[in-house]
């Protein structure tokens, strides 16, 4: 009897205390742009924070907080299991990120791994020439004294020195591609692993880009890390893998929630083909700055890397095939994304307000409708009360028992509303609270994030509750 008053009116009280705190977060002016309030909703609940924020930010560099390498590392291992561990043909592979620096002319990046670069005579602001949009709205600014240099190739690579002398003989490049790493070590793996073509090696890892311009958040930046694969195929057959690769990769995204109207696949007209390309397609995401625009790369790189390695090094790079005693160059298909990019489509995705009057009851909120395999944390656990040791303890068991087999969190601060609000707004996709009722029927509330409709489920069948729910 006791228990179910002070359930009735707690549930008011916090019903109250919700809707207050609701005032406090969006009565104050906020904007309406989405970029805008991702941005504000990433730094004020850690997932990602300026670069350098300390000393005043540095350009074109994000840090990940600890909800952000919760994330990151989500997005990582799912590539990883996608592209590595859930099938038979693919290996991988961690190369360093400095290379000899013959690897970078071997691949043609010291001569045009470049883009184009204008500079405005009048304040030497610096765009990408072929950024239309941004020198329109640069010349706006300056309207009559409109003057530009010429444009002129800037090359991308982060110039860097390898021991403590600063010359020409000892200068290399900070990696701008991963993929490299892989062509400088096919041979390596052919050796000593068990492949045969067709066969792929995948690698996560930084990349850094002298980006003339950056922005969008973490659409352009200089430093990001790419999940990259190389698979290796006979020539003849590229077509083809080329076909199921941009099907396969495109797929691992809808499987992810991105919504379906939100993607596509693209193939790139002749004109807009990287030097080394045969043919590539681009998974488009719908940005909300931009439109459709490239969120991962799907290219046919054909014999190019591997033939330009073995000019180079002077080593042969070629495949003996035992079943037609054929020798050739294999060809390479490269499904290649930055996490940052990837992340930052599944945070527009995801991303949702509630009105008021909608049906979840739980007034005006933000939340991040992540699937649950990318949300950060799976399940939060709360005690109803944070002074009644019982509760505590019994969510704190509960806790412990979870923690064992997903990533939980453990909130016991304010009210429950203010918790709800929380964890709604980094994606946790079920709330579990534990009441008074709790400790006599055994049982939890568990609260589902999108729908915020709750159910009672006996605390026992928690692990395999949400163990059924991950799957
Ligand atoms: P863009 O045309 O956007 O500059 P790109 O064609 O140079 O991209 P690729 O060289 O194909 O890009 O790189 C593979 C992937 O790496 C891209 O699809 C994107 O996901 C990511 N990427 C490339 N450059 C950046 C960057 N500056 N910041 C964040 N991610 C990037």
């Amino acid at each position: 009897m006791w228990t179910d008053l002070s359930l009735v009116s707690l549930t008011l009280i916090c019903n109250r205390l919700l809707l207050a705190l609701n005032n406090f977060c969006y009565h104050t002016p906020m904007a309406e742009n989405i970029m805008e309030k991702l941005v504000a909703l990433c730094k004020r609940r850690g997932i990602i924070f300026p670069g350098s924020d300390l000393y005043g930010g540095l350009n074109g560099t994000w840090d990940l907080g600890p909800i952000g390498v919760m994330f990151a590392n989500n997005i990582k291992s799912l590539w990883w299991q996608n592209v590595v561990t859930s099938r038979e043909d693919v290996v991988g592979l961690d190369s360093a990120i400095l290379h000899h620096p013959r690897v970078w002319e071997a691949s043609g990046h010291v001569a045009s791994f470049t883009d184009p670069l204008i500079e405005c005579k009048v304040c030497h602001a610096r765009f990408r020439a072929d950024h239309a949009d941004d020198i329109k709205k640069h010349q706006a600014e300056h309207k009559d004294k409109e003057d530009w240099t010429e444009v002129k190739q800037f090359n991308l690579m982060f110039k860097t020195f390898v021991g403590p002398i600063d010359d020409e003989q000892n200068k290399t490049y900070l990696r701008p591609e991963t993929a490299q790493g892989i062509f400088i070590n096919y041979a390596n793996v052919l050796e000593t692993m068990r492949v045969k073509i067709p066969f792929g090696i995948a690698q996560i890892g930084k990349g850094f880009r002298n980006e003339i311009t950056t922005g969008n958040f973490l659409f352009r930046v200089r430093e990001f890390e790419m999940m990259e694969l190389e698979f290796f195929v006979k020539p003849g057959t590229d077509k083809e893998w080329h076909e199921y690769w941009k099907k396969y990769r495109y797929q691992w995204y809808v499987d992810l929630g991105i919504k379906k109207e939100n993607i596509k696949v693209v193939d790139l007209p002749k004109e807009d083909l990287a030097h080394y390309s045969k043919g590539t397609a681009e998974i488009w995401y719908n940005w909300p700055f931009m439109g459709f625009g490239e969120m991962e790369g799907v290219a046919n790189r054909g014999d190019y890397d591997l033939s330009r390695h073995a000019e180079f090094s002077k080593k042969t790079l070629d495949y003996f095939e035992q079943e037609t005693r054929e020798r050739f160059v294999p060809y390479v298909i490269e499904p290649s994304v930055g996490v940052g990019r990837a992340m930052l489509a599944f945070l527009i995705d995801a991303y949702a307000e509630d009105d008021p009057t909608s049906s979840s009851g739980q007034g005006k909120r933000v939340f991040l409708k992540l699937h649950p395999k990318l949300a950060p944390y799976k399940v939060a656990v709360f005690p109803l009360l944070a002074n009644k040791e019982q509760l505590v303890e019994k969510a704190k068991e509960i806790y412990k028992t979870l923690k064992q087999s997903t990533s939980v969190a453990f909130d016991d601060r304010g009210n429950i509303g203010k918790r709800y609000l929380y964890q709604d707004e980094i994606g946790t996709p079920w709330c579990v609270t534990v009441d008074f009722d709790s400790l006599t029927d055994k049982k939890v509330t568990v609260r589902d994030r999108d729908t915020a409709k709750q159910e009672r489920v006996a605390i026992a069948d928690l692990p395999s509750y949400f163990h059924d729910k991950l799957r």
